[in-house]
């Protein structure tokens, strides 16, 4: 099981966590080959460059609780990292209001009796959990509606999830909402509002850490050191198929822009989506009938890039739009992350629109969802009109793994068949195991991984448990 110093590892998926896991091992004496099927390496952290403007897909920050996985990134990116305030909005009843949202500011945008409604419905949602005591919330509309009232998730968590992940709220895990809400409970908004200069809550945090040229930088980075350390990334190169050797070990075969190259290897790491990996496997291991039994979802996403011809839209790193009849879920401003991010005197926006392959804003034409998104912004006061210079649209597949309930036995019996079938076969990152973790989860997972390869710990520790998105 544990790897052995020089034995050559072939990674697939050149994301950051194909990458950290490429550099680490690389790092601790192995071989390693990394094989993206994109032109080039960064999965969905990369930046993509359109004449003078970069954009990341949908805004990345650098962020982690964690000191050491700080230190790891700020070893690997030295000076190009900067230190960038975390300003955020929300468009709630006509007006940009913080977020997350923070009392009392949040509730002096509801009329008098709608303020009246939602603390309550919060006051009776805290009662009955006391009375009731903790029950186990299966969906993520009972965690909402346990913590803060049915009034306030029919006002901001119901819509603004469904637009999101594009099923019920009732359908949704309540692990994705456990990982993710970090907004303080009324009682203690109420005591830091009668209680001034309170600090605010340590999971609201006010910077974030980010490359001075688009977080593209920081999968770049990884690869560069890969290669001078001797290792090999290959791009346009897919994985077709996967087969087991008989003398242990494994064949790859790569789909490149001229032909298939056959790659041995002693150990394959994925980080690939899950069902390709399950597609690549021989069928006859049962991995087609695994595919078929347990199938995972994606939530894809189309991400708007507007370049415009002003300084400046808002101070905002993101502002959020969670009604359902606006395109776009969320915006940021590469200006404001980085001043290399835009030319002089311009600004831009990424507007990110949730949808999956198949549905109509998925289909609809570029030219169609920039007029679209350009003409509500201009209409919520959002946009000046005419500011719009240029656009370019991409759609992004395999965006986020959807937490259906039920998502979580299905993941558990698809490893339990992998590690059975395939002892040298290893899962890692956010796409390839289908755990929802921002870069520097997907890291401490890489890290996690290969320390349990290296012998430096006797077991894999699973990092998503505990992980949370803040
Ligand atoms: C809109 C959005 C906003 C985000 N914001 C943040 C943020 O602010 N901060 C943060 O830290 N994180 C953020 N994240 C999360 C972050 O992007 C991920 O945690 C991280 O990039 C996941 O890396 P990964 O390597 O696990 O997966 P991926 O990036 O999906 O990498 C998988 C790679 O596999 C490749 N691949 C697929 N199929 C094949 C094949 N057959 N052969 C070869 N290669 C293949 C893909 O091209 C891809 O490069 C955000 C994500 C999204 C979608």
């Amino acid at each position: 099981m544990i790897s052995k110093p020089n034995e050559h590892v072939i990674i697939l998926g050149g994301g950051v966590a194909g990458l950290a896991t490429g550099l680490e091992l690389i790092r601790r004496g192995r071989r390693v080959t990394v094989i993206e099927k994109g032109e080039r390496v960064g999965g969905l952290a990369r930046t993509l460059v359109y004449g003078d403007f970069r954009f990341d897909i949908g805004g990345h920050r650098f962020h982690s609780h964690k000191p050491e996985i700080i230190a790891w990134i700020k070893e690997l990116m030295g000076a190009d990292l900067l230190r960038v305030p975390r300003i955020s909005h929300i468009y709630l009843q006509n007006k940009f209001v913080d977020y997350p949202l923070r009392f009392p500011n949040a509730l002096s945008i509801f009329s008098p009796p709608q303020a009246a409604r939602i603390l309550a419905s919060y006051g009776a949602a805290a009662l009955r959990r006391r009375l009731n005591g903790r029950k186990k919330d299966v969906s993520f509309e009972d965690w909402v509606v346990h913590r803060f009232g049915r009034a306030m998730f029919d006002v901001f968590f119901g819509p603004y999830t469904e637009k999101v992940w594009g099923i019920s709220c009732q359908e949704l895990s309540a692990d994705w909402a456990a990982q993710r809400i970090s907004l303080p409970s009324l009682t203690e908004a109420v005591k830091r509002a009668i209680a001034p200069g309170a600090e605010p809550p340590s999971t609201i945090i006010s910077h974030f850490w980010y490359p001075r040229a688009g977080f593209g930088m920081i999968p770049d980075r990884m690869s560069e050191e890969i290669e001078r350390l001797g290792g090999r990334v290959l791009t346009s190169a897919s994985v077709a198929a996967l087969e087991p050797r008989s003398d242990g070990g494994w064949r790859v075969h790569v789909q490149e822009r001229d032909g298939v190259q056959r790659l041995t290897g002693d150990r394959v790491i994925s980080s690939i989506p899950l069902h390709y990996l399950l597609a690549a496997l021989p069928p006859e291991s049962g991995a087609a009938d695994i595919a078929r039994r347990f199938s995972l979802s994606y939530r894809d996403m189309v991400l708007l890039f507007l370049a415009l011809k002003i300084p400046r839209v808002s101070e905002d790193s993101w502002t959020y739009f969670p009604q359902t009849e606006l395109l776009c879920g969320r915006t940021h401003e590469p200006r404001n992350w980085s001043a290399e991010m835009a030319p002089e005197g311009r600004t831009s926006l990424a507007a990110e629109v949730f949808t999956s392959r198949g549905e109509a804003t998925w289909e609809m034409s570029d030219e169609q969802l920039v007029a679209r998104a350009v003409r509500e912004f201009e209409e919520i006061g959002f946009l000046p009109p005419h500011s719009l210079m240029d656009a370019w649209v991409l759609r992004v597949p395999y965006a986020y793994p959807v937490y259906y309930i039920g998502y979580a036995e299905k993941v558990r019996r698809v490893r339990e068949f992998l590690d059975a079938a395939f002892p040298d076969l290893h899962l890692v990152g956010r796409t390839g195991s289908f755990r929802y973790m921002n870069s520097d989860g997907v890291i401490e997972d890489a890290l996690a991984l290969t320390d349990y390869l290296t012998g430096t710990r006797h077991e894999y520790v699973d990092v998503s448990k505990d992980y949370k998105v803040d």
